[in-house]
This record gives C-alpha cells, sequence and structure tokens, in this order.
C-alpha cells in the first residue's frame, strides 16, 4: 500500500540519492504507517551533510543545523532532513549538545530511543528494520533499542517517552523496557520541565492513559517533576484521556491545601490563564445548587469552559469533585442559558463607571467596581433590564456608597 505523503516526499529522497548519498524515511511516520495509521509529518534521514542538503535544494531553513536538521521546502510541503548521527557523551542524564555525524543508517538507527522509532523505509516501501522494530509493532511491545538501563541513562526523557507511547498506542513496556525505568526513574529530576511537557501533554490525551498513569504511580515519576513533586500524586484518579490544563486544574482542585507554584511548568501565560480558570470554576461548581446560581457561573466563567468539564464529569466524580446535578449542570441546559443571556460581558452593560460618577455625583473609587458587579448580577439574575434609565432607577435604590 502506498501513502500520499510518502508519494509526495519521494522525489525528495529520490534527489538525495541521485548525489550519491543515502536517504530514508524514519521514525514516527514509518511506525504509525505500518500501523496503518494516518501519518502526520515525514522525517527523512540521510548520509548527506546539512550543507550537501542546503546546496541540493532551493528552500531550506537552517531549523537544527548543528544537530544536523535542516527543514527543505519542496512542492510546498516541509520536510525535516536530519544527517545520520550518533551522539556524543550524555552528561547529567540529557541529550548531549554535540552529535557526531557518520555515513551509516545502522549507527542512526542505534541511537534511537525504542525499536518501534528506529525503523527506515526507502522510498519504494521497503523496510530496513535492524532492530526488530516491526516485530515489536505487531506484538504491541514497546522495547529500547539495546540496554534499557543504558538508554535511560543516558537520556531519562526516554521513560517519559516510553510511557507516553503506551498511552498513546496502547502497547505494553517489555519487562525489561521497564525494569529500566523503575531503576532509573529518578534521573528525570535532571530533565528541562519543558522536554518532560511536551511528552506528558501527549501521554495524558493518550487512549489508554488509565494505564500509563498508574505506571507514572507505580514509577514514582512525579516525585522528581517540578510542579508535581509537591503533590500525592497517588490521591489522582484518572481513567481516560484529559486535557492537560484540566488536569492540572483537577489536581490543584482536589489537593487545594498544597502550594505549588504554576510558574514551575514553565508553560505558556495563556495555558496558565486557562488552567486558573478551571480551577477557579471547579470551586464554584461544588457550591452550586439552582439554575439560577448556574447562570452567573456560565456568564462568569463562559459556555465552553463548563462544557469543557461537563465532558470529563466521570473524571471529576472518581475525584470526588462534586459538579452539580445532572439535572441542571447538562448540555442541553447549560447551551440555553448561554443562549438566553442578556448580556454577554460587562462591556455590554448600558452603564458605564463614568455614568455612575456623573448621575449619583460621586467620586471615583472602588465602589464603582462594586456597583458595576452588582449591576451585572441583578442583569443576569433577570431582576434589572440592561436600559440605562432603569439600571439608575435600580442604582438610586440599591447602590450604597
Ligand atoms: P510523533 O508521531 O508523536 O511525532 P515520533 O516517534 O515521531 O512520534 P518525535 O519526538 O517526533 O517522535 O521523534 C522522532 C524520532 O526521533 C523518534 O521516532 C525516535 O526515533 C527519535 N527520538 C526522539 N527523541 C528521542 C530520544 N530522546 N532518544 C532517542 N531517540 C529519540
Ligand atoms: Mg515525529
Amino acid at each position: 500500500m502506498t501513502n500520499i505523503l510518502f508519494e509526495d516526499a519521494k522525489p525528495v529522497i529520490k534527489k538525495i540519492k541521485e548525489q550519491g548519498f543515502e536517504a530514508y524515511f524514519v521514525g514516527g511516520s514509518v511506525r504509525d504507517y505500518l500501523m496503518d495509521k494516518d501519518i502526520h509529518d515525514i522525517d527523512i534521514t540521510t548520509s548527506a551533510r546539512p550543507d550537501e542538503i542546503e546546496e541540493m535544494f532551493s528552500k531550506t531553513i537552517p531549523i537544527g543545523k548543528e544537530h544536523g536538521t535542516i527543514n527543505v521546502l519542496f512542492h510546498n510541503k516541509s520536510y525535516e532532513i536530519t544527517t545520520f548521527r550518533t551522539e556524543g557523551e550524555y552528561i547529567n542524564h540529557r541529550k548531549p549538545n554535540d552529535v557526531i555525524f557518520v555515513r551509516d543508517l545502522y549507527e542512526d538507527v542505534k541511537r534511537r530511543d525504542f525499536t518501534i522509532n528506529a525503523i527506515a523505509m526507502d522510498e519504494s516501501y521497503n523496510i530496513i528494520d535492524y532492530f526488530n522494530g516491526k516485530d515489536d509493532i505487531d506484538a504491541h511491545n514497546i522495547k529500547t533499542v539495546g540496554n534499557a538501563v543504558e538508554r535511560f541513562e543516558e537520556d531519562a526523557l526516554r521513560i517519559i517517552r516510553g510511557l507516553r507511547f503506551q498511552s498513546q498506542l496502547a502497547f505494553t513496556l517489555d519487562n525489561e523496557t521497564f525494569d529500566g525505568m523503575l531503576q532509573q526513574i529518578q534521573n528525570i529530576e535532571y530533565l528541562s520541565i519543558e522536554r518532560i511537557i511536551v511528552e506528558f501533554k501527549k501521554l495524558i490525551t493518550g487512549k489508554n492513559v488509565a494505564v500509563s498513569f498508574k505506571n507514572l504511580l507505580t514509577l514514582n515519576a512525579f516525585a522528581y517533576i517540578p510542579f508535581f513533586s509537591h503533590y500525592d500524586m497517588r490521591h489522582i484518579i484518572i481513567k481516560e484521556p484529559l486535557p492537560f490544563n484540566l488536569f492540572i486544574a483537577l489536581i490543584q482542585s482536589k489537593l487545594s491545601n498544597v502550594n505549588a507554584q504554576l510558574a514551575q511548568l514553565k508553560i505558556s501565560n495563556n495555558d496558565k490563564k486557562e488552567i486558573q480558570t478551571f480551577t477557579q470554576l471547579l470551586t464554584v461548581l461544588q457550591t452550586i445548587n439552582t439554575k439560577q446560581e448556574l447562570k452567573l457561573t456560565i456568564y462568569d466563567y463562559g459556555l465552553q469552559h463548563n462544557l469543557t468539564i461537563l465532558s470529563y464529569s466521570q473524571t471529576f466524580k472518581q475525584n470526588d469533585i462534586a459538579l452539580p446535578s445532572p439535572l441542571i449542570y447538562n448540555e442541553q441546559l447549560l447551551r440555553q442559558i448561554a443562549q438566553e443571556m442578556p448580556i454577554k460581558n460587562r462591556q455590554e452593560l448600558d452603564i458605564t463607571g463614568k455614568d455612575l460618577i456623573d448621575y449619583l455625583e460621586q467620586r471615583s473609587g472602588p465602589w464603582i467596581k462594586d456597583a458595576l458587579r452588582n449591576i451585572e448580577i441583578a442583569v443576569i439574575d433577570g431582576n434589572l433590564t440592561n436600559y440605562k434609565p432603569k439600571i439608575l432607577e435600580w442604582v438610586k435604590e440599591h447602590v450604597k456608597i
């Protein structure tokens, strides 16, 4: 069987070969192709050096040139082309900074993490499989290339990657590989949190996360990862894949007496914001009993965040986080409430702080914020029409300064 992405990339491989070099597809795309799964991006490995690749193609970007990777734009598609390499000395269980370019495919696949990721394929779909990765794919087996203890000792991120593949592919960890993980797990403390998070986001959204999460606990992995190390993660139950941000909010919400800084995760400000929104929303939801109270929550936190939480209600239940009764907290009612909302945000109020100052002839102060909030609540509750004269009337009666 052929695949459109490989077919598109064939001329790239051919062009490199015409110059007398070797070139193969390798890594995730070959693995996924052999599993009959959709492939997303194609990696090419070659005996040509980065300079030589740059000479061959007109549009190139040296995205990781010192590590051997050149991005090639060919017929409007981009390909990562990496020179065969072995890695230099590993320092502190991290990937080395220096790499050694080689001319031999075997040396290149030997440094790869798992047998299922170490299969090369030529442009005619012939497989070069030095470590029997295809057998492991067929057996659903995750196994390191070579000695597990040594490979995890070199780069402890491979432990997290192994669990990530277990979660995504629903494969089993080879016994020796798991033993290697047990022996080397403490070395993940030397990894940068950014590299861990990249893998962890894929792990937590994988279909087999229930098993991988249990393995993380068995390995006591969280004890060596910033932020998570503050929590006793054995209290967290994960049986279904969920978005990373929601996972963090679940931890913060369930183990709220722990003071761990989100900043330690070194994630984007947007992610941090969303996590805090989810965490606060989970706290509020645990106090809500009526449709009326729910209205304000949807106004404050938005329909989408509520729908997201609703769709993982099983997980929250398992973790003793009580959402409102399904009689009011259900998709139909959430959507209906959002639809009928008289205003979507404060900007839609028919009054401003300046109006209040002028009308009440008061000096500016913190009372404005409180007044606007109370007006907002009255409008959402349906006790006040969003119409300036009506609001001013209401203000006269209700706003105390
Ligand atoms: P995905 O489909 O999620 O991209 P992938 O297998 O392509 O999975 P990448 O992170 O894109 O994973 O890495 C590409 C390839 O590089 C891997 O298949 C593997 O051969 C190799 N690799 C990546 N990280 C490591 C590592 N830490 N140690 C050894 N080899 C690695
Ligand atoms: Mg990849």
